[in-house]
């Protein structure tokens, strides 16, 4: 139920957990987070409140100075921590709110294909869908382009790639997802109030809106995937 990610300059992980704290207010069964330790994809999830989290990070702590966090409110599959995002292939971890509701259908297609699902979840087949897009020959940016069209439904979702260490790709549906410029570091959230910790700078994603950022700035496209320029606000602070 909610979404952070963090492009940052030092280890993110505390830094996304005290921001998915402050959207604790939408509620939530489960989280999880997902950095790049040299490179590679690796996570840390816990069923329950935020502090299970904490205490798992504390136990096995992850350095990545760039990562993706959730809150999760289940719609399909138990709040568990299989369950419980990032939802992760050997190429990308993805963190999802909303439903995709034509999931069971993409799940068929793809498990005819020989792609196995770890998890009970609709959010799966995203991450799932995108890798198999990579596995052809298209790059991140291009991979989620093209899953993008084919998901009905309500979605925030944010995408890490495994070895990029300098890209995160959001892109809103019927959920909202805010853009925060920071300095040499960019963030996406749920809205401003998670991203007020680091940064006053928002732009907030407009429907269909898709965006690829790195630590330089973001690059925002349409559902058409023509280059769009949205507003940049600064939001008052104590917000
Ligand atoms: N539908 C997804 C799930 O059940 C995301 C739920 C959410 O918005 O947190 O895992």
């Amino acid at each position: 139920c909610g979404i952070v990610g963090i492009l940052g300059k030092s280890a993110v992980a505390g830094q996304v957990v005290d921001s998915l704290k402050r959207l604790e207010y939408r509620g939530y069964d489960s989280a999880g987070v997902a950095t790049l330790e040299h490179g590679r994809l690796t996570r840390r999830r816990a069923e329950g409140k935020l502090v299970n989290l904490e205490l798992r990070l504390s136990q096995e702590p992850l350095s990545g100075t760039i990562g993706i966090g959730h809150t999760r409110w289940a719609t399909h599959g138990r709040p568990n921590e299989i369950n419980a995002h990032p939802h992760a292939t050997d190429r990308l971890a993805v963190v999802h709110n909303g439903i995709i509701e034509n999931f069971r259908e993409l799940k068929a297609e793809l498990e005819a294909k020989g792609v196995r699902f770890e998890t009970e979840t609709d959010t799966e087949v995203v991450a799932q869908l995108v890798t198999h897009e990579m596995r052809g020959d298209k790059g991140p940016a291009e991979a989620v382009a093209a899953v993008l069209p084919r998901l009905r439904g309500a979605f925030a979702l944010a995408f890490l790639f495994d070895g990029e260490e300098n890209l995160l790709i959001g892109a809103r549906r019927g959920s909202p997802l805010a853009i925060g410029h920071g300095d040499g570091e960019m963030y996406l959230g749920s809205d401003a109030l998670a991203l007020a910790p680091f940064t006053d700078q928002i732009t907030y994603m407009e429907e269909g809106d898709w965006a690829v950022l790195s630590r330089s700035g973001v690059e925002i496209r349409t559902a058409e995937g023509a280059p769009v320029k949205r507003q940049r606000q600064q939001i008052p602070t104590g917000a």
